[in-house]
């Protein structure tokens, strides 16, 4: 004799299959560790994100221009990435990132924020390279960044381009020259930590949220949320393709 399937529990396993099929999960693409002014080492950053239970994220250490006074400042102090430290930070990062997948199941992406600091706000600007693995001057040209970038399959991210409503440095440029630069942009940063910038939300540029983390009490931040498969060329495609959605958590 044969059993009849109750038609209520296919529906709820449909439901169950559909939610997980999804992948839902949040990323933060613009995090800092010892390597540059950050105050956890990139293991801790990686168990503080992973206990998070967070999907993805990208350790982006600064990456200073050495031809102007900040800059060079910068190198001094050691609060940026430099030629000779770079191989060591790129190989932690991919020892950091298969531990992170066997432990949080979480994607950890290799990026830099490259810095170009100039007394003037509206002549300095940050860029995220996300997913990338060569080394880039940040004496180089912007629009040749995005393009050495895109040659590896990296995105290229304007960080805070517009006031971030602190009292920090602010850097202008990319929002300055935004119609010449939005065509090698991947997408623009619409937050600063829990504010959003109403003049990114606003526009019709690709937006991402992330935190901009330095320490642990700035985590409470706007992210981004995807729903694609969780591993690096997917999530930078959902990107990319405006395949995501934003939450304050
Ligand atoms: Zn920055
Ligand atoms: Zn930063």
């Amino acid at each position: 004799m044969k059993t009849q399937t109750d038609p209520h529990q296919i529906l709820t396993l449909k439901v169950v299959k559909f939610i997980h099929n999804r992948d839902m999960f949040i990323g933060d693409f613009h995090i800092h560790s010892k390597f540059s002014d950050g105050k956890m080492t990139i293991p801790e950053v990686v168990d503080f994100y992973g206990q998070k239970g967070l999907g993805a994220i990208a350790i982006t250490d600064h990456l200073c221009e050495t031809n102007t006074p900040i800059g060079i400042a910068a190198h001094y102090l050691g609060k940026t990435l430099t030629p000779s430290y770079y191989p060591i930070y790129k190989e932690l990062i991919q020892s950091e990132a298969e531990r992170a997948w066997k432990q949080y199941k979480m994607v950890v992406i290799p990026g830099y924020e490259i810095t170009k600091n100039s007394i003037s706000n509206h002549r300095s600007a940050h860029l995220l390279v996300l997913g990338t693995s060569q080394w880039i001057d940040a004496k180089t040209d912007v629009v040749e960044i995005t393009k050495l970038a895109h040659e590896e399959g990296a995105l290229v991210i304007a960080a805070h381009p517009v006031w971030t409503r602190k009292n920090e440095k602010q850097t202008y440029y990319l929002w300055d020259q935004r119609d010449l630069l939005s065509p090698h942009i991947d997408a623009w940063e619409m937050c600063s930590g829990t504010t959003l910038l109403s003049e990114v939300v606003h526009s019709k540029l690709p937006k991402i949220a992330n935190s901009d983390l330095h320490r642990k009490e700035q985590y409470h931040s706007w992210k981004t949320v995807f729903h694609c498969a969780k591993e690096s060329k997917s999530i930078l495609q959902a990107i990319k393709k405006q395949q995501i959605s934003f939450k304050l958590c």
